[in-house]
C-alpha cells in the first residue's frame, strides 16, 4: 500500500482537528464583521478578544500587545518597516541614515526587507553565523553603532533549527536603553512558536513574529508582539482595526483557528518537545549508521527538536527530494521560499561548507502528527535512493 509521510512541518503543518472544529462556527452562522455594532458584531468581536488572549498567553504578552496580521511575513515587514518609518518621521534624536542589525540566515521575509530598505538609504549589518549556525553575541555587541535603532535576530531558523542568543541579546539592548539609547529588538519567533517556551518579558524583545500555520491552523493569520510604548508606522492603511496599527477587516475564522492553536501548543508544550526530539534524534542516529558521507547541519545541541538538515555528499538535493516523493516521502530542500531555484541555500553555505555540501542538504522536519512508522518508513527508503543517485553522480 503507498503510504504518505509528510516531513516538511517547517514549511507548513497540518489543521488541527480541533483548531478546525473551533473555526468552523466562524466560517457559517457567526460570520459577523468585528467592527459592526450589532450581534454579528459583537460576536466576532468577542471572538477576537478571545483569540488575542491566547495568542498572547503563548508569549506571555499582555493582549492589548498583539497585532494580527495576515501571516508571519507581513508581521516581519510591520516589525522592521513600521519601526524604521516611526523613527524616521519624528525628528531630533534618530539619525537620518538609520542603522539595522540582521543575521545572514533570517527568512526572507526579514532578508528582504532589509535590502529593500538598503536602497532606501538604511544601513544593514547581516551578522556572520559560524559553522554551528548561531550568532554570537560579541558579534552583535561589536556592530552597534550611534546610528543602530533596531536589531532583528530570529529566534529560531527555519532551515537547521539552530536557536539563536536572543535572550542575551534582549539583556544588551535593555541594557544600552537605561543608558539613553534608542534601540529597539525585534525577533522573528516563526518557527520556534509551539516548539520551545516563549516569553516576551524573558527574551526582552520589543517587536515579535509568530505564524498560525507553522503551528497547525490555516493559513492567513499570524501576529506581531508589540510591546507597550514602541510606535509603529502601519504598513496597512485603512479601518481603525488593530488599534490604527493593521487596517483591513479581521479574518476572524483565522484568528479564532489561531488563537485555539496557540492554546494546543501551549498545554502540549513539553510533551511534544520531548516527543519530537526523541523522533528527529532516533532518525539521525539511524541515519548516521546506514549513509555514510553524511553532514549535519548546524549545532546538535542547541536547536528546535523539531527539525534535521542534513548534507549527503556527491548528490543533489533536489534530486533525493524529488525521488524520495516518487515513494511518497515529502522533505524539503533549503526553505520553501527560496525552492524552485537550483542555488545552494544561502543557509547552509552561511555555516562556511562547500557549495558540494550545501547543494546536498535536505530539511526533514517532524510534527505533532508524526509517528514512530513514518520514521521507519524514511529509513527504509532514504539508504536506497542516497545510494543510487550517489552511482548515478559523475562526483564518483
Ligand atoms: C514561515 C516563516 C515565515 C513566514 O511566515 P508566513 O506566515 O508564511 O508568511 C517567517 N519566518 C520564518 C522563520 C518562517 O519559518
Amino acid at each position: 500500500m503507498f503510504r504518505r509521510v509528510y516531513l516538511d512541518n517547517s514549511a507548513t503543518t497540518p489543521i488541527d482537528p480541533a483548531v478546525v472544529e473551533a473555526m468552523l462556527p466562524y466560517l457559517m452562522a457567526k460570520f459577523g464583521n468585528a467592527s459592526s455594532i450589532h450581534f454579528y458584531g459583537q460576536e466576532a468581536r468577542a471572538a477576537l478578544d478571545k483569540a488575542r488572549h491566547q495568542v498572547a498567553a503563548l508569549i506571555n504578552a499582555r493582549p492589548n500587545e498583539i497585532v494580527f496580521t495576515s501571516g508571519g511575513t507581513e508581521a516581519n515587514n510591520l516589525a522592521i518597516r513600521g519601526l524604521i518609518e516611526a523613527r524616521q518621521s519624528r525628528d531630533g534624536d534618530i539619525a537620518a541614515k538609520p542603522h539595522v542589525i540582521t543575521s545572514a540566515i533570517e527568512h526572507s521575509a526579514v532578508l528582504n526587507v532589509c535590502d529593500d530598505l538598503e536602497k532606501q538609504g538604511v544601513t544593514v549589518t547581516y551578522l556572520p553565523v559560524y559553522e554551528n549556525g548561531i550568532v554570537r553575541l560579541d558579534d552583535v555587541r561589536a556592530a552597534i553603532t550611534d546610528e543602530t535603532i533596531l536589531i532583528s535576530v530570529m529566534a529560531a531558523n527555519n532551515e537547521i533549527g539552530t536557536l539563536q542568543p536572543i535572550a542575551e541579546i534582549g539583556k544588551l539592548v535593555r541594557e544600552l536603553k537605561s543608558e539613553g539609547k534608542k534601540i529597539w529588538f525585534h525577533t522573528d519567533a516563526v518557527q520556534a512558536a509551539g516548539k520551545m517556551p516563549l516569553d516576551v518579558e524573558a527574551i526582552g524583545c520589543d517587536l515579535l513574529s509568530i505564524s498560525a500555520h507553522k503551528i497547525y491552523a490555516p493559513k492567513g493569520a499570524g501576529a506581531l508582539y508589540v510591546r507597550r510604548g514602541v510606535r509603529l508606522h502601519p504598513q496597512n492603511l485603512g479601518g481603525h482595526q488593530e488599534r490604527e496599527r493593521r487596517g483591513g477587516t479581521e479574518s476572524v475564522p483565522n484568528i479564532v483557528a489561531f488563537g485555539v492553536a496557540c492554546e494546543l501548543a501551549q498545554n502540549e508544550l513539553e510533551r511534544s518537545a520531548a516527543e519530537l526530539g526523541l523522533l528527529r534524534n532516533s532518525f539521525e542516529s539511524k541515519v548516521g549508521e546506514m549513509i555514510s558521507d553524511v553532514v549535519f547541519n548546524g549545532d546538535r545541541g542547541n536547536r528546535l527538536p523539531n527539525i534535521s538538515n542534513i548534507s549527503f555528499r556527491s548528490i543533489e538535493g533536489e534530486g533525493l527530494l524529488i525521488n524520495l516523493d516518487m515513494q511518497g516521502i515529502a522533505v524539503s530542500t533549503g526553505s520553501a521560499c527560496s525552492s524552485g531555484s537550483l542555488e545552494p541555500s544561502p543557509v547552509i553555505r552561511a555555516l562556511g561548507h562547500e557549495d558540494e555540501l550545501a547543494r546536498g542538504a535536505i530539511r526533514f522536519s517532524f510534527g505533532r502528527f508524526n509517528t514512530v512508522a513514518d520514521i521507519d518508513q524514511v529509513i527504509e527508503m532514504l539508504p536506497k535512493a542516497v545510494e543510487t543517485l550517489r552511482s548515478l553522480s559523475p562526483k564518483k
